[in-house]
């Protein structure tokens, strides 16, 4: 492994250099330069350049965090980025570097940095009115809501606004609960649903999960077609959901929760055939389905707008966040009107919950998502750059695994592909190295050595190619 140094890549030759600054700004000058057959891999152009930059620097930042914020906070990188620009699919940190973001503010930033649309609605919105709660009408929630639920299959044509992930599912599950009179919840091993009481309960990794109590969730087998025990059996895996309300409960259930592509879990997509037998045997247990597509909803997956339509379900309750509003905070919960009418029993409210400049934000953002065709995009670059990364794959014995679809792309490393055994140190390693090339991307999976593809959907082939030679790059000099 090389160790803290990091590589300067100067006058035509590689050596080492202590200010990891020198090499994004080189490498991209020096694209012809190979060394042990890899390229220096270089950053397609962009003409923008950000304002200068006059704010604390990054010690006096840290220094503030510390003393002033969470002490569970922590930081990506060796070395902390302070980013302070972004545009597109680029970030500028603090001394005007440019970076290519592969993480998308982990899968949020969907039409890229700063869209312009996105901006307009968001300072026109505030200009005019910022807040006035749902107790007066505003044309901005209503639309909106229009607008989404028209991209929902079915009935789901209800729309509850929240301001996170955390709080969309924590509403879904209550909704179903009160819907069904029943109490338990089925969720999946390995899946994340956020960190208040329900949510946290319905995550199934251990590293997401306080020792509070979390009562009245059962998770089941994860089908991960990589790790799991059937492989990419499907139907197998869901028989184990049958057992958990056989055996596990009074035999009825209040909702079953799932993602269709675990993100932080390290980008698990369900094995093929799994949710139509879960589905049906929830519903057979008088209970209701969720679909998680807080992260890979709105048009990530390439392939479908919501990730749930690769296993051909219908859900009961969709829950949505992220991106959504392309960074503004806002969440979503559709389902039926039907079920929606529960929350009639008593009162609901959300002070910020579907405020008008979150809304005008969201809805710049599903006209962006066509206007610009967002979603063939992710599904023609998207495989592209799978099938770009799944040659590493052939190039490396240390990449075990490739997965996803679109741009929610997991790059698994283990020591040992037999034994699949984590190879963390090394995925912490690369990740700092390809930083210092010019590319961010993300980490996960329980084990933390997965790393996360999960770019701003205007991602060009040109960025693809950027990013597996960084990797390529980087894995190389390990
Ligand atoms: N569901 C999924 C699938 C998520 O990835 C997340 C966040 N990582 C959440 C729910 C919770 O969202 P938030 O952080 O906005 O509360």
């Amino acid at each position: 492994m090389q160790g803290i140094l990091t590589r300067k890549v100067f006058s035509g030759r590689i050596s080492l250099c202590s200010q990891p600054r020198c090499f994004s700004q080189l490498a991209q000058k020096n694209a012809s330069l190979q060394e042990n057959d890899v390229t220096v891999p270089k950053m397609p152009p962009f003409d923008y350049s950000p304002p200068p930059y006059n704010g604390p620097t990054v010690d006096e930042i840290m220094a503030k965090r510390q003393a002033y914020l969470s002490p569970s906070l922590f930081h990506l990188y060796k070395k902390p980025l302070n980013v302070v620009d972004g545009k597109r699919q680029y970030l500028f940190d603090d001394e005007g570097r440019r970076y290519l973001d592969g993480f998308g503010g982990i899968a949020t930033v969907g039409c890229g940095h700063c869209h312009p649309d996105v901006v307009e609605a968001i300072v026109n919105q505030t200009k005019r009115l910022q807040h006035s709660t749902v107790l007066y009408l505003n044309s901005a929630i209503a639309e909106f809501a229009e607008a989404l639920a028209s991209k929902l299959p079915g009935d789901l044509n209800v729309v509850l606004f929240t301001n996170s992930g955390t709080e969309a599912n924590e509403l879904a599950l209550m909704m179903a609960k009160l819907y069904t009179g029943s109490h338990d919840i089925i969720s999946l091993r390995n899946g994340y649903h956020g960190n208040a009481a329900g949510t946290m309960g319905a995550t199934g990794q251990s590293v997401w999960k306080y020792n509070v109590v979390q009562s009245g969730t059962h998770h089941a087998l994860n089908p991960d077609p990589y790790r799991g025990v059937f492989g990419s059996d499907g139907e197998k895996y869901a028989k184990d959901v049958q057992d958990l309300i056989e055996y596990g409960t009074s035999g009825n259930v209040a909702a079953f929760v799932s993602e269709t592509i675990q993100g932080v879990g390290g980008i698990v997509e369900l094995a093929p055939g799994y949710l139509p037998p879960v589905y049906s045997s929830i519903k057979k247990a008088g209970g209701l389905c969720i679909a998680d597509e807080v992260q890979a909803g709105f048009a990530r997956t390439g392939s479908h707008f919501w990730s749930f339509e690769a296993q051909g379900v219908t859900p009961d309750i969709v829950t949505m966040a992220k991106g959504i509003g392309n960074g503004i905070p806002l969440g979503a919960v559709v389902t039926t009107p039907e079920i929606a009418k529960v929350l009639t029993r008593r009162n609901y409210f959300n002070t910020f919950g579907g405020n008008p400049v979150c809304t005008a934000a969201g809805h710049a953002v599903l006209r962006v998502i066509e206007k610009e065709n967002l979603q063939e995009n992710a599904h023609v670059v998207g495989s592209y750059l799978k099938d770009r990364l799944t040659a590493l794959k052939n190039k490396y014995e240390i990449i075990g695994d490739v997965r996803g679809r679109g741009f929610m792309l997991g790059v698994e490393l283990v020591t040992d592909r037999q034994q699949k055994t984590p190879a963390k140190a090394e995925t912490l390693h690369v990740l700092d190295q390809m930083k210092e090339l010019g590319v961010l991307i993300g980490k996960g999976g329980i084990y933390s050595n997965v790393f996360r593809i999960t770019p701003p959907l205007c991602f060009t082939k040109e960025d693809a190619d950027f990013l597996v030679d960084a990797m390529d790059y980087s894995v190389s000099k390990m």
